[in-house]
Parts: C-alpha cells; structure tokens; sequence
C-alpha cells in the first residue's frame, strides 16, 4: 500500500511537472515587430454572426461565409464586466484592455479612486515603437482615448487633447474632435493646440496629400469635421464619400509609420457601437464590414511580414444583445435577409427610420434586438501572426496588456 501510495505521489509530480514544462515550451513570449489592435465597439459574438449571416446570404448560401478576422486561426472568449458592474461601459473596458487593470464605469484611463493606469502604448512608446491610434468616431472618444489619456472623466474631451502631446504618439486618425472649442474660451481650440505642440492636423484627402514627408507628428481628421465638433453617437448612416475608411487609415498609418523602428496600430471602429445602440442592423454590419477591411490591411502586411507582425482583433463589450433570428414559433423565426436588404438598398444602403419604424423593420426580418445599450456577454478574440497563440482560449480584457506585451 504504502508503495503504491509512493508511486501514485512520484507519478503526480511527473504528471504535474509534464505539464507544467508542456506549458512552459509553449509559452511564447514574443513580441512582435509590429502589432495591430483592432477593436470593435460593442461587436459581440451575435453581431459578428449577424454580418456573416447577411454575407451569406448575398452569397446565395444559408451560411459558410466568413469575414477576413473570423477566419484568423486562433480564436478565444473574453470577459468584459468592470469593476462595479457585469456590464461595463466603454471607458472602463478600454481601460482594462489598454493598463490591464479594471476599473468602474465611467472611469477613463484611471483606477475606482481616480488613480491614473498606465496603457501598455506607452511601454512600447518608451521602448522605441512608433504609435498610431485610429478610430472612426472622434479621437477623443472614450475607447481610443484609453490608450493615451488619463482624464478626470471620460466626458472631458478638451483634456483628452490636451494629454495627446504628452504621449509622444505618433500618428493619429479619426472622424475629428469633441468639443472642438474648449468651454473655458481662455484656451485654444483643438487644433491650435495640436499644432503649437508640434503636431500636423491634417483635414480630408487634399490635406493629406500635402503633407511634407519631414512630418514626423500627424492627426488625421475628416475634411467634414474641420473647426467644429465631430458627431457624437449619431449614426445617421449617410455615408459621407469624402470621409475617410477605417482602411484608408490604416494603410496611411502603415505608410507614416513604416521605417527601422517597430510600430503598434490601435484602431477602433465606433460606428459599430453607435448603430447597435440604436438597433440599426444593417448600418451595424456595414460597420463591421468597414472594420474587416482596414483589418484585411493589415493582413496583407503580415503576409509580407509573417514573422514579425500580429494581428488582434477583439471587441470592449457587446452593444444591442442582437440575435440571428426572432420570432414565437421555431419554424417562423429565421432571418428575413431579404426583407432587411430591399429596404436598406431601396434607401441607398440607409437607415433613417425613426425607433418605431426600426423596430418594426427588425420584427419583420426577425432580428432580435435586447437593448439599447451595452450587454455583459463575453465578446471573441481572432489573432493571427506573431504571438497569436496567447490569445486562445478563455481570457479577461484585462489579460490583454501582458499578452500584447509578451509577458
Ligand atoms: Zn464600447
């Protein structure tokens, strides 16, 4: 017995040992050359099986059709709550993702007792990494401003400029600014402010052409979005063709930012979280396909540089608790793509119905749609490249910082 007893112990400490030494040789601690960020705001798991579904469709198939992340090979589940609730705002899940630490709702960049965190941005600033922050609601937008900005409060917009010339970031790309003209008429507006610190604010495509190649700080904003505020959570869907794609800022992004030293791209696309709240679903997808093509930019970096990029894409939190499908009987509830698609296009793939006329247009299609605002559901990760196996499985937003680092 006493033997047995032995063997079993020696044999569980083998086994633990295997494991533990299986873990450590797969362990990855690479950092990569070049990373890029993608977060979809409130893109759950239900909106990206949404658009596929929609693709699908187009396609003439009941399903199979994949966006260029959701095909990436590794593929994990993150929790999203914050530190006050299951179901966490913006600014706190930005904050988890960027300093790793959570935080209460409303907290931007900053800990439950106003403590500023650090964003992982700035350890690979400090390390020699050029840094580029995207997104294609404003700038100074709680998500984006996550990654450089330690506000009192995520509303306080002229701040989170304020805070951008002491982050040293190099490249800047969004629809423009909130609160443009500060309240406190003694200060400057955004874009002096900007440029007396040693930055390029540079409005539409005639701008950026421009642009001398000694520009070594720029923002990229929206020629539509010159010397006033950027809209603010109002996904009118009327798509402007002067404005720039999220994929228009990427690849500028990787031009700017491509030279000896490594670089990071966080790019954020907000009008996925805007229309959600409002239970637009085809101005949601149509988001999430303008997400998918500024990532499939970035894939065709990686494919050049296989070994030293990665490539994450993620979300903060679901938005709108959507679903592929409504209705009271099984046999009645699938979606009605057709029904979704004349109307969108009939519109010139618009949504302009007001709630009422939108909810009916969801029931008739039969998408489902829970609430107007944020869901505690956990959300998908699809990481390819360099790196990439550390974000499989079953993960926190706030485990993000150490896995984008290395550590
Ligand atoms: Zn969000």
């Amino acid at each position: 017995m006493k033997t047995l007893k032995t063997l079993i112990c020696v044999l569980t400490v083998i086994g633990l040992c295997g494991c533990h030494g299986t873990r450590q040789s797969d362990q990855d601690n690479t950092r990569a050359k070049y990373i890029f960020l993608f977060i979809g705001d409130g893109m759950g798991h239900s909106l990206v099986s949404l658009t596929e579904s929609y693709m699908s469709y187009k396609a003439g198939k009941i399903g199979g059709e994949h966006l260029t992340f959701s095909d990436f090979p590794i593929f994990g589940n993150v929790s999203t709550y914050s530190a006050d609730s299951p179901v966490t705002c913006s600014a706190a899940a930005g904050t988890a993702i960027a300093s790793g630490q959570k935080t209460v709702n409303g907290k931007l960049g900053r800990s439950a007792d106003g403590t500023p965190l650090r964003s992982f941005a700035f350890d690979l600033k400090n390390e020699g990494y050029k840094v580029g922050v995207i997104s294609d609601a404003p700038i100074n937008h709680a998500t984006p401003a996550a990654f450089y900005s330690t506000p009192e409060s995520r509303n306080h917009y002229y701040q989170i400029i304020q805070q951008i010339p002491h982050s040293r970031f190099d490249y800047f790309a969004a629809s423009g600014f909130l609160e443009f003209i500060p309240a406190d008429s003694g200060e400057p507006d955004c874009e002096k402010l900007l440029e007396d610190n040693g930055y390029e604010v540079v409005w539409g495509r005639d701008e950026l052409d421009e642009v001398s190649p000694e520009t070594e700080k720029i923002v990229l904003c929206n020629k539509e979005n010159k010397g006033r505020n950027a809209k603010n959570y109002e996904a009118d869907n009327c798509i402007n063709p002067e404005n720039f794609t999220l994929a228009e800022m990427v690849s500028t992004g990787i031009e700017f930012l491509t030279d000896e030293d490594p670089f990071i791209i966080i790019c954020e696309g907000g009008l996925i979280d805007w229309s959600a709240h409002i239970n637009k679903t085809m101005p949601t997808i149509a988001s999430i396909i303008e997400l998918d093509k500024a990532v499939k930019v970035a894939y065709e970096f990686y494919q050049k540089h296989p070994e030293e990029t990665l490539i994450v894409v993620t979300s903060d939190h679901d938005t709108g608790g959507a679903s592929v499908g409504y209705g009271d009987e099984w046999v009645n509830e699938q979606p009605k793509w057709a029904i979704m698609d004349s109307v969108w296009n009939a519109a010139g793939q618009t949504n302009k119905l007001n709630a009422e006329e939108n909810e009916a247009l969801n029931a008739q299609a039969h998408i489902g749609w829970t609430t107007a605002y944020h869901t505690g559901a956990e959300v998908p990760v699809y990481a390819i490249g360099a790196g990439a196996k550390r974000f499989c499985g079953r993960m926190d937003n706030t485990d993000f910082k150490g896995k984008i680092l290395g550590e």
